[in-house]
C-alpha cells in the first residue's frame, strides 16, 4: 500500500527503522507507528521542543500527534521537565506510597467536580485503566456482560479487542488473533451514536450487562461527536437496568477542557454532561510519562483491594515521577491554556477547510472541542461504518506531502489530530505553506492501489 513516494534524504531513518526491525516486530513499539496505513518511512525523532519533532536525519516536523495526546503543552516544557528532574533526584521508584499520589489525585478529582468521581486508583496506562474498570464493575453488579461501541478503542485487553459480528445485536467476534471466542463472548458490540439500539439491547439483555463503556467522545476513529439523543441513551439505559457507564476520558480528558468532555459537556449551551459511574483517564494526566487512572463514585470504588476484595496492582503505578510531570501539566493546564488549544485548533481547521474549497475536494471536520480530525468525505461520520465509507485511501498523499513539506500528521485517517499550547506563529506557518500542495496531492490521489 505503499503508493506514497519515498523523500529524497532520510538515510538515518531508513538505517534506524531497519535495525529497529531486526531487533522489535514492525520495528516499533506500537503499530501505529510503523507508517503501515500511509507507507514510506517512520521518522525516527531524536529530539522535541516546544511544536517541534527533529529526527535523526536532523529535520524539523511542526508535531500534531503530540505523542497521540499527551503533550498538551508540546515538548520538553521547561516547567515540567524540572519538575520531573526534581523528582527523579529523590528517586525513581519506591514501591510505598508518596504524596504526590494523594495530589495528583485531588487535582483530577477537583476538575472534574460533578461527574462522579470521588476516588480514584492510578494506574500506568489507559489499558490498564480500562480494564481494572471493568473487573470493578462486574464484580459491583455481579453481571458479566460489557457493551462496547464500533469504532471506539479503550487500549488492548482482551475484552475489549472485540468487533461488532455479524448481525444487529450479535456476540463480539475476537479483532485479534490471540483473544479467546470466550473472552469476547462477553462483550456485546453496538453501532457507536444508535441510541435505539442500545436501548433494545437493554430492553432484551438488561438484566446480563455489568456495564457500557464508551469513549467519552471518540477520538480512535477519528473524531466522532455524540449526539445529544446518544449521550442521552447513555446516561439512561444503563441506569435504568442496574448497570453501570464508564465513561472513557483517556484522550479527551484534561484536554478538551479542564474537565475533559464531561466539562465541555456541562459548559452552559453545551450537551449536558453525562454522569458516568466510573470515569477513565491517561495520556493528558501524565504529562508525557506513563500514568493512568480510573474512578468513581467512592461506594464502588471502596470495593478495590485493599479496601475490599476486587484485586488491582501495579509494580510502578503513581510513579513519582510520572505524578510529578501529571501535576506539573495540569497546573499549567488554566483557562488561558485552553483558550489558546482552542485557538489553535480553529486556526488550524480554518486553513483546511479554506485550502480544500479552493482545490474543490470536500472535506469534512469531526470535532470534540480541540479534539479534531479531517474526513475525506461531504459530512462528518457517526459511527465507524460512515467513517469506513470516506476516502481514506486519499490520506496518504496527503500525509507525505504535509511530512514531505515539514509538519508531522497522525499516520493513519482514523486518527485524531493533537494541538498543544506550544504552537508558534512560525508552526502555523510551516503548516499553511505545506498545506497547498498538500491538498492538490489530495485530489489527484486514486482509489486504486
Ligand atoms: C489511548 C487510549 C487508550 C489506551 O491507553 P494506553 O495508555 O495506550 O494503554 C484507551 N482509551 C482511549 C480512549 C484512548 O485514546
Amino acid at each position: 500500500m505503499t503508493t506514497a513516494p519515498e523523500p529524497a534524504a532520510i538515510p538515518a531513518s531508513q538505517t534506524a527503522f531497519e535495525r529497529a526491525s531486526r531487533a522489535i516486530p514492525g520495528g516499533v513499539s506500537s503499530p501505529v507507528r510503523a507508517f503501515g496505513a500511509v507507507g514510506g518511512t517512520p521518522r525516527f525523532i531524536a529530539k522535541a521542543q516546544g511544536p517541534w519533532l527533529v529526527d535523526v536525519d536532523g529535520l524539523r516536523y511542526f508535531d500534531l500527534v503530540c505523542s497521540w495526546g499527551p503533550m498538551l503543552h508540546g515538548h520538553a516544557h521547561p516547567e515540567i521537565v524540572a519538575a520531573v528532574a526534581q523528582a527523579a533526584s529523590r528517586g525513581l521508584s519506591f514501591g510505598a506510597p508518596t504524596e504526590g499520589e494523594a495530589e495528583l489525585a485531588e487535582e483530577i478529582i477537583a476538575r472534574v467536580a460533578g461527574s462522579g468521581v470521588e476516588q480514584l486508583r492510578l494506574v500506568t496506562s489507559g489499558t490498564e485503566a480500562t480494564m481494572s474498570a471493568i473487573r470493578l464493575a462486574r464484580a459491583h453488579t455481579g453481571r458479566a456482560k460489557i457493551v462496547k461501541f464500533f469504532g471506539c478503542y479503550h487500549g488492548h485487553s482482551d475484552a475489549l479487542l472485540v468487533a461488532a459480528g455479524s448481525g444487529a445485536l450479535t456476540f463480539g467476534t475476537p479483532s485479534s488473533p490471540g483473544v479467546t471466542p470466550g473472552a469476547a463472548a462477553d462483550t456485546l458490540v453496538l453501532p457507536y451514536n444508535d441510541a435505539r439500539a442500545l436501548v433494545e439491547l437493554f430492553a432484551e439483555r438488561g438484566n446480563e450487562i455489568a456495564a457500557v463503556i464508551t469513549e467519552a467522545a471518540p477520538g480512535n476513529m477519528g473524531v466522532v461527536a455524540p449526539t445529544p439523543e446518544f449521550q442521552k441513551a447513555l446516561a439512561e439505559a444503563p441506569r435504568a437496568h442496574g448497570a453501570l457507564l464508564i465513561s472513557d476520558e483517556v484522550m479527551t480528558g484534561f484536554r478538551v477542557s479542564r474537565a475533559g468532555w464531561h466539562g465541555l459537556c456541562s459548559k452552559a449551551g453545551g450537551l449536558g454532561g453525562v454522569p458516568a459511574d466510573l470515569v477513565t483517564f491517561g495520556k493528558v494526566m501524565g504529562g508525557g510519562l506513563p500514568a493512568a487512572a480510573f474512578g468513581g463514585r467512592a461506594e464502588i470504588m471502596a470495593q478495590l483491594a485493599p479496601a475490599g476484595p476486587v484485586y488491582q496492582a501495579g509494580t510502578l503505578a503513581g510513579n513519582p515521577l510520572a505524578t510529578a510531570a501529571g501535576l506539573a501539566s495540569l497546573r499549567l493546564a488554566d483557562d488561558a491554556a485552553y483558550a489558546r488549544l482552542d485557538s489553535a485548533a480553529e486556526e488550524i481547521i480554518g486553513m483546511v477547510v479554506k485550502e480544500f474549497a479552493s482545490v474543490g475536494l470536500p472535506v469534512a471536520i469531526g470535532r470534540a472541542g480541540n479534539l479534531f480530525s479531517v474526513f475525506f468525505s461531504d459530512a462528518p461520520p457517526n459511527d465507524y461504518d460512515a467513517v469506513r465509507k470516506t476516502e481514506t485511501w486519499r490520506y496518504p498523499a496527503f500525509f507525505h506531502a504535509m511530512l514531505e513539506n515539514g509538519v508531522h500528521l497522525p499516520p493513519s485517517a482514523y486518527e485524531a489530530w493533537f494541538v498543544s499550547t506550544a504552537i508558534t506563529d512560525e508552526a502555523l506557518d510551516v503548516f499553511a505553506k505545506a498545506l497547498p500542495a498538500a491538498a492538490r496531492a489530495a485530489d489527484k490521489a486514486s482509489a486504486e492501489r
